[in-house]
């Protein structure tokens, strides 16, 4: 199971970038979204709605209390993946990493606690510069699930795209 928990959710100012955290967690093969931060009814239901759509039962929760989300992950036997431009680079520690079937992956925001880096049990940077969680989440899935996500059937859309060399198609099911 791969959670994803992002902390530090800004109402209005977040409102994009958490939305976009969510829907690459479910795109790329995440189970779960855990958003931390201020309560913003808005960016669940918007990634809610589109996981209806499009299928495949991904729900997004809030938790208003990070530390314990973490501590209760970490006595399920999870992983804890923090990914920070600090952090090891991500191409030294993903064969590890990939034994490990149950990850907590944790993006911060504008600012992250100290305590997450010590908490985790990986700080993993996707380079070490500075650019984005919706990047630094989209490559650390591509990477722990070798790319088979990319194949990944999606179970009970009602919209199901069928790609096409130029132009759109998408059934209604
Ligand atoms: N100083 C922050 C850091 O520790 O990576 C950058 C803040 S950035 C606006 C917000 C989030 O994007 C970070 O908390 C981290 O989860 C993610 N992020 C940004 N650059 C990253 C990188 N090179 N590797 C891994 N994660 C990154």
């Amino acid at each position: 199971m791969i959670v994803v928990l992002r902390l530090g959710h800004r109402l209005g100012r977040d409102a994009r970038i958490s939305t976009h955290v969510g829907l690459v967690a479910r795109a790329f093969g995440a189970d779960f979204l855990i958003i931390s931060g201020e309560h913003d009814k808005k960016v669940i239901e918007s990634i809610t709605n589109v996981s209806d759509e499009w299928g495949g039962h991904f729900d997004t929760v809030y938790k208003k209390k990070w530390e314990q989300c973490i501590s209760e992950y970490k006595k399920k036997g999870f992983s804890i993946i923090h990914l920070t431009m600090y952090g090891l680079p991500i191409q030294n520690k993903i064969n590890e990493i990939r034994k490990k079937k149950n990850l907590l992956i944790v993006v911060g925001g504008q600012k992250v606690p100290g305590e997450v880096y010590k908490i985790s049990d990986y700080n993993i940077a996707i380079t070490n510069q500075p650019h984005s969680e919706v990047a630094a989440l989209a490559v650390f899935l591509h990477e722990y699930f070798s790319g088979t996500e990319l194949d990944r059937q999606w179970k009970d859309a009602s919209k199901k795209i069928i790609p096409q060399k130029r132009g759109k198609q998408v059934i209604n099911q």
